[in-house]
């Protein structure tokens, strides 16, 4: 098997075990009643376009192979660096869920009795769910040997983070006052001692 199809295998399953980690955590957070939404117009641009870039456009392409002048030839060890990455986001992706649990939400909303967590990962970075969208967007562009395709997971969550993420620490700073300013100052965005 060549190293593109092994790539594009692995792609495959790591987007099922997204969504296997996602789905239960969708059907509980339906039976917590939200007190207060932010959801706007540039916050679904962003989900969409993470969507589009993290799933839509690469499943497009493992299935029909367009854009195909943008392929590249695939090495055997930028596959098995993007399988690692990959993995290391789904294992960031469970974490987060497990630490926020009711308390998460697709958009920007809070939930009753919402909580402000800071533990597990969220006591080194404030956003590690947007860390592990990061790091699947680096998996995908090693995994998908396709010059657009490749980056097009990382420009997603790019945009959806950008767009999210001040608007969110605004909000959880409104919810929270001082309990969220100390929380801002002993942590990192999404990369631990760094941003
Ligand atoms: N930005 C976080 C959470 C993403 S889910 C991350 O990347 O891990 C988005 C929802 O999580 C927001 O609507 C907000 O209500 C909630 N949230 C974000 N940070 C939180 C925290 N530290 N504690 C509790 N809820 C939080």
């Amino acid at each position: 098997m060549s190293a593109a199809s092994v790539g594009q295998i692995a792609w495959v399953l790591g987007v099922v075990g997204w969504y296997v980690i996602r789905y239960p955590f969708e059907r509980r957070a339906k039976r917590v009643r939200v007190v207060s939404s932010r959801r706007s117009g540039t916050d679904v641009f962003g989900l969409a376009c993470a969507l589009f870039g993290l799933a839509i456009f690469p499943a497009f392409y493992v299935a029909t192979g367009f854009p195909k002048s943008a392929d590249y030839p695939a090495h055997a060890w930028a596959i098995a660096v993007g399988i690692v990455i990959y993995a290391a986001a789904l294992w960031v992706f469970r974490r987060s869920h497990k630490e926020l649990g009711r308390n998460w939400s697709i958009t920007l909303e809070i939930r009753q009795k919402h909580e402000l967590v800071s533990g597990g990962p969220y006591a080194l970075i404030r956003h590690p769910m947007y860390t592990s969208f990061m790091l699947m967007g680096l998996g995908q562009a090693f995994l998908l040997s396709n010059w657009i395709v490749g980056l097009a997971g990382l420009i997603g969550f790019a945009l959806l983070f950008f767009l999210r993420v001040d608007k969110e620490e605004r909000m959880m700073l409104e919810i929270f006052g001082s309990q969220y300013l100390t929380y801002i100052e002993r942590t990192k965005r999404i990369i631990p001692y760094l941003y």
